[in-house]
Order: C-alpha cells, then structure tokens, then sequence
C-alpha cells in the first residue's frame, strides 16, 4: 500500500516539453513508476493552453486536495515544471507536501525529497530556470520582436553564441549549453573545467572551432547575455533580443569571475585538492604543492612541507562530518540572531502544523502557513551566506559522503573555500609516522 503513487500529466501550448502529448508523459511516467517498484492508481491530467494563463487546473487542484489529505504520498511526472508553472505555486506544493511528506519523481529530473531542504533548494532551482523560460518565450510573441529582428540584422558581423541568425531568437541548443555554463560555474566548477568539457563533448563555437578559456569568459560576462547593448565597455541600452539569463544570475556570475582569487587559480588538472586553499600555520600563506617521490604541500616562504595524501583524506572527512551535520541541525552562522529567529518561526510552524487536524479547512492551515514561511526564508536568508548555502544546497544530510565523493575536485574546492579554515601546522622533523589530526587546523567560516 504505502508504494502507491499517482501520476500528473499536463498539455499546454507554451511548453510541452517540446510539445510532448500527455500521452506520451504517462507512457513515460508508467516506466518510471514500474522501474520504482510504485503501483500507478490514478492520472490526473490537465489541458492546459498556456502557462501564463492563470486558468484554473481542475485535475492539480484536486491533486493538492489529495496531497493535504495525505491520499497521495507520491508523485511521477514527467518534469516537475508540468506540475508547477511559477515559483508561487511551489511553494503551494511545498507547503501541502509538509502536511504528509511527498516524494515527487520526475522523469527528466529525477527524484526529488521535498521534505529536505536539499529537495527544496533543488526544486526551486529548477522552477526558477522553468519560469524564466516561459517568460522568455511570451515576451517572444509580442510582435515588438518582429520589428527587432530586422533592427538586429542590420548590425552585421558574426553571430554571436546563443543566438539564432536573425541575432535575436535564443538557439535552443545553444541556449542550453550556456545555461549548463553557468550553473557548473555556480556550483564550483573552473573555466578551464567547462571549457574542456565543452571541447571533449565536440560543441563548437560559431566558426566551428573548440573554445579556450577566455572565449567562454568574455561570453558569458556580455552584456548581450541580458539583453543589454554596451558600449566602450558601459552598458548603454536595452538591446532588442531575447535575452540569455536573468540578469540576478549574471551579475552573480560576473562577481565570480572577476574575483581575483579565482584569476591565480591553476588551470590544470588537479592531482592534489588543497594547494592555493590550504595556508601555512607559521606565515598564514597559501602552500603550494611539490613532487618529490611523494607529493607534500609547501610553503615557499617558510619551507614548511606536509605529506598530501594524509591531508586530503582528512579534510575530506571534516566536510563529510559538516555536510551530514548540517541537515539535521542547523549550521553555525554568522548572524544568530537571525538563525534563532528562523529557529522560532520554524517552531512556530510545526506547532501549527501539529494543531491541525483532518477536519479542518486546508486552505486556513496554508493561509496561516505561507506568510511564516516567507519569514522564515527571509530570516534563513540573513542567517547564512548566500553562496555556502547554494554550493552546499544539495549536498547535505544522510548520504552527503556518497555525494561528496562524486564531486570533481573543482566542486570540493568551492565547497572547502565556502565552508571552512585550513592551517597546516608545521611537524617537529619528520612528516613521517602516524597522521596527527592535531597538526591540521580547521575552522568553520562562520
Ligand atoms: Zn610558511
């Protein structure tokens, strides 16, 4: 009984999944529940023309009914952006999830736990790209666009990546491999890692060549990603075509690649985990790395040197020990005031929450509900560095080692220099014998 689930389908015009017919995501959402083990008991399934219409779904409603009654524990859908068309109607979904627990099971985007934070993180994630796309795609039939697309014919020259000839359609394709860009980059990963990872899979530039570094950097730092015109290097103007990005992911992008750590960072793959990260006990300098026989971090002010391997294994195991900790308990932080006030609205919430009894109005408890949990972000939001809690979004909780341990060295690099301190303390005369957790130094960032 508890492996029953139900199956959500929708139709619209806008985006169905490359106009993809609700048969077809039943079709494919009756594999994924077989492939589950789940038993299929119902199929809701709603027609629905436009993703901004702001028509009512009949068949999600009684959906959401389903899911507050605790009915319906689990769901399989063929993108989780079928089921939610804007970030507000996640949050509705979140909230009528809490009531009961709910796993919802996409086709193209896997399971996600909304009962985790990680879960949420990554469903809001995927929403806001979602929403973004359908915004895109209404401004494109307003016929302002037409008159614009011979405007950006006429500015010659080459191509630019992303964009379709006419300059000012998104190239689906193209589109897709810029936004892979930033959310690799976001999520750790180097320039030099993406751009190799561009030319491994084949993906040419407009002139059909591989791409270096600094072709990737100065694209995705345009202001033409946004839909700004620049000129000698000053955004000047809106420009007429469709943009790449919103624009809050791009200036976050920008901080990032223009921050001058990131510029010293070596290019090359990277054997050791913690040079340029780890510093010297005795100067406070970044130690470098040095081969001899074995591989040692070194400072080259002070010649201190320590064996790696020993020292990569046992970082390794501190950031597994935060990721696991940090999903059951919350994070030290830098503001506690606000973390304290997030632990009382959380309180609060569950106090209400556990108040609630079957007979009563759904809609009262969820009125009650929503603008707890809007404080509740916000004071989560004040309490945590933002980008720790990106980086570390889908990392924490039970199985975090699992996770960290796919990590490209790239990504745990990020993680480490969002998360945590490390000093190396220099040893009596030999680095030989036993690790001593002792001579390593760590201290949480916050
Ligand atoms: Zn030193």
């Amino acid at each position: 009984v508890s492996t029953e689930c139900v199956i959500y389908v929708r139709i619209s015009k806008d985006r169905g999944g490359g106009g993809l017919g609700v048969a077809r995501q039943e079709k494919d959402c009756r594999a994924l529940a077989k492939r589950l083990g789940w038993k299929v008991t119902q199929v809701y399934s709603d027609n629905d023309m436009s993703a901004f219409s702001g028509k009512p779904r009949e068949q999600y409603e009684a959906l959401l009914d389903e899911i507050r009654t605790g009915n319906v524990t689990r769901v399989a859908c063929w993108h989780t952006d079928r089921i939610h068309r804007t970030p507000r109607e996640l949050e509705d979904y979140i909230d009528a999830g809490d009531l009961h627990g709910l796993v919802t099971h996409a086709v193209q985007a896997g399971p996600i736990d909304l009962s985790t934070p990680g879960g949420k993180a990554m469903a809001r994630t995927l929403c806001t790209w979602a929403h973004y796309e359908s915004e895109i795609k209404q401004q494109r039939v307003r016929a302002a666009l037409t008159q614009n697309a011979e405007l950006g014919k006429s500015h010659g020259g080459r191509r630019p990546y992303g964009w379709k000839p006419d300059r000012v359609h998104l190239d689906p394709v193209e589109h897709a491999e810029i936004k892979n860009l930033v959310n690799e980059l976001l999520a750790g990963a180097t320039l030099t890692g993406v751009t190799k990872d561009l030319n491994d899979r084949g993906v040419p530039t407009v002139m059909g060549k591989a791409w270096n570094r600094s072709m990737v950097r100065k694209m995705l730092l345009s202001p033409r990603m946004i839909a700004k015109r620049q000129h000698h290097g000053q955004i000047v103007a809106d420009g007429n075509w469709e943009p790449a990005l919103p624009e809050q992911l791009w200036r976050e992008l920008g901080d990032l690649l223009n921050d001058p750590d990131r510029r010293k960072t070596p290019g090359n793959a990277r054997v050791a985990m913690l040079p340029g990260e780890a510093l010297c006990g005795e100067c406070r300098q970044p130690v470098s790395t040095k081969y001899n026989g074995r591989r040692y971090y070194w400072c080259g002010t002070c010649g201190l040197w320590r064996q790696q391997e020993p020292i990569d294994a046992y970082v390794n195991g501190v950031m597994i020990e935060l990721l696991e900790d940090a999903g059951t308990e919350p994070a030290p932080v830098v503001d506690l005031a606000a973390a304290a006030e997030a632990d009382e609205l959380q309180r609060k919430i569950d106090a209400t929450k556990a108040a609630w009894t079957a007979d009563d109005d759904p809609q009262d408890l969820l009125d009650v509900l929503r603008p707890l949990r809007a404080q509740l972000a916000e004071a989560t939001a004040r309490a945590t560095p933002p980008r720790r809690r990106r980086l570390s979004a889908g990392l924490v909780g039970p199985g975090a080692a699992e996770r960290w341990k796919a990590l490209s060295i790239d990504k745990k690099r990020a993680n480490i220099h969002e998360m945590i301190e490390i000093r190396l303390l220099r040893k009596a005369s030999s680095d030989r014998g036993p690790f001593d957790e002792n001579s390593v130094v760590i201290k949480p960032r916050w």
